[in-house]
């Protein structure tokens, strides 16, 4: 897998102070879409085993302490990118537990492989849907477009 940016300190994209990784790779084309560069799976950078521990050890640095972990890009459930997510999503799990895991995907909930499903069951939150800009309105909270949905699908996310 590749990857675009990571911020190790974000508070835009997910409630509270985060760590965020933009992954690239995204088939959905939407029209409007705000990440185009994202597009090709080649472009960015290589995600290596040394970039997952770093983000492990920013979520568990205390002295910035973080909520959780956000992932979006391109498009974390791209097929291609599915064996590193779920990789990077198995390791925060075990060795940092209480932080949550937010999502966002092109793909719908509904319409989503067996593979892709294991992902989204380490995850808390999941946005999921294309953008569509007819639907687009800047009042959403966490979405761009009024299509897109927020699943709150762990416990402690319903539990808010
Ligand atoms: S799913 Fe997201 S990254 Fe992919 S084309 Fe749509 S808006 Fe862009």
């Amino acid at each position: 897998m590749n990857y675009h940016q990571y911020l190790p300190v974000d508070v835009v994209n997910g409630p509270g102070t985060r760590c965020t990784l933009f992954v690239s790779g995204c088939e959905h084309q939407c029209r409007g879409c705000y990440n185009k560069a994202t597009w090709p799976l080649n472009s960015g950078h290589p995600f290596t085993d040394l970039m997952q521990e770093q983000i492990v050890q920013d979520l568990l640095d205390s002295r910035i302490p973080r909520r959780g972990l956000s992932l979006s890009g391109g498009d974390p459930l791209h097929p291609a990118n599915i064996d590193s997510v779920k990789e990077l999503l198995q390791e925060v799990v075990s060795r940092a537990p209480s932080k949550d895991i937010w999502l966002w995907t092109g793909y719908t909930l509904a319409e989503l492989s067996s593979k892709q499903r294991d992902v989204v069951d380490l995850v808390d939150v999941l946005i999921d849907g294309k953008f569509i800009q007819d639907e687009a309105d800047p009042h959403l909270v966490w979405r761009g477009s009024a299509n897109q949905c927020v699943h709150f699908l762990s416990e402690r996310a319903r539990k808010g």
